[in-house]
């Protein structure tokens, strides 16, 4: 069933996503060549107390830290650990904080130093695709509009999109119905409609789609060894449009 939410609610839900889009733009500022994932999950963390937030993913389904931190070729889900960013790296940030009783979520992919032009590509068509999605959020269309919006944006510049993991309904818990694919062809789904709350999460690699979990259990990496980029807001459904709720 899919929870439609009160503009009371709403507003709830922009407040947790506010203290993720602060939280995370804090990091984006701090993150540099030879911190160690568990330094950067530790300063993400101290934001979400200090905002008055709680982390949403510490706990859930037992993974250990508030911040998944996927590097390079790691898809999403990554453990923060001893492992160290480098120059060249591209690094996945995604986070979620929890306000009043309500989720907030988004992930943004930010590269450490100087990268190739064919990364930073990856990175802007990522970003780009997820723009192309929330644009279709609109009441009265249809769920797999979305999907579709991603999929071809991605597809068009040559990259693939992943489709073992998708995106989701989000409210007073984490993972509400219905999962968001990026994938698939248009018009099919539910009706989409005011009080809808989305997390949209393109997950896109530079080479084939395929991806693997390691033995840790949650990090998904390409099969392929190719890079990997993930962004991630979470909108509402208005009849005025989209509203991106997690955006500063
Ligand atoms: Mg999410």
């Amino acid at each position: 069933m899919i929870i439609l939410k009160s503009q009371e609610e709403i507003e709830k839900i922009r407040r947790a996503c506010r203290i993720v889009a602060e939280s995370l733009e804090a990091l984006k500022g701090y993150i540099k060549p030879g911190m160690t994932t568990k330094e950067l999950d530790r300063f993400v963390e101290e934001n979400i107390l200090a905002r008055g937030g709680r982390a949403a993913f510490k706990g859930y389904r037992n993974f250990p830290a508030t911040l998944c931190v996927s590097i390079n070729d790691e898809v999403v889900h990554g453990i923060p650990s001893e492992k160290v960013v480098k120059e060249g790296d591209i690094v996945g940030l995604d986070l979620g904080a929890i306000y009043d009783g309500f989720y907030g979520d988004a992930a943004v992919t930010v590269a450490v130093g100087e990268i190739r032009n064919e990364t930073s590509r990856l990175l802007k068509v990522t970003e780009g695709s997820l723009y192309a999605g929330i644009a279709q959020g609109k009441v009265g269309g249809r769920l797999s509009d979305i999907s579709h919006a991603v999929q071809s944006y991605v597809e068009a510049e040559g990259f693939s999109v992943v489709t073992d993991f998708v995106g989701h309904g989000i409210g007073r818990s984490l993972h509400e119905e219905p999962q968001v694919p990026n994938f698939g062809p248009p018009g099919r789904g539910p009706r989409l409609c005011e009080g809808m709350v989305l997390a949209i999460e393109p997950m896109v690699n530079a080479g084939k789609p395929h991806v693997r979990v390691l033995a840790d259990r949650w990090t998904a990496v390409t099969v392929d060894g190719s890079l990997s980029a993930h962004f991630e807001h979470t909108i509402a459904i208005t009849k005025e449009g989209p509203i991106i709720l997690s955006r500063l």
